[in-house]
C-alpha cells in the first residue's frame, strides 16, 4: 500500500510534501497540462510524513481511498521520476483553482 496524491494537487503543486519524504518518492510533473505531483508506489513506505504537509489535503493514506488517482500516480511515476525538482510554494499561498481551499 502506498499513499496517493489526488485531484486537489492538480493545478496546485505546492510541493511542500517533498522535503518530508524519507525515501524521495514524490515527483513533480504535468498532468492534463496542469502542474501535479505523484507518489511512486514502488518506493513509498507509507510512513505518513507527507500527508500533514499538504496545504490543500491532497494526499490520502492508501490506494483504496482513491483508486482512480492511485492508478494515475502509478502510471505517471516512471515519467515524472527524473523531472527536475520544483521550488515549493508557500503553504499559505491561496489555491489557484476554484474548489480547492487551504486546509482541504
Ligand atoms: Fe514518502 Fe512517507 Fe509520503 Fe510515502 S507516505 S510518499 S514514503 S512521506
Amino acid at each position: 500500500m502506498a499513499y496517493v496524491i489526488t485531484e486537489k494537487c492538480l493545478g496546485e503543486q505546492y510541493a511542500q510534501c517533498v522535503a518530508a519524504c524519507p525515501v524521495e518518492c514524490m515527483y513533480p510533473g504535468n498532468y492534463k497540462n496542469e502542474p501535479f505531483m505523484v507518489i511512486d508506489p514502488e518506493l513509498c513506505i507509507s510512513c505518513g510524513a507527507c500527508q500533514p504537509q499538504c496545504p490543500v489535503l491532497a494526499i490520502v493514506d492508501s490506494e483504496d481511498a482513491a483508486p482512480d488517482w492511485a492508478k494515475v500516480n502509478k502510471e505517471l511515476a516512471p515519467q515524472f521520476k527524473n523531472n527536475p525538482k520544483v521550488t515549493p510554494r508557500p503553504a499559505n499561498d491561496p489555491p489557484k483553482k476554484p474548489g480547492h481551499k487551504l486546509g482541504g
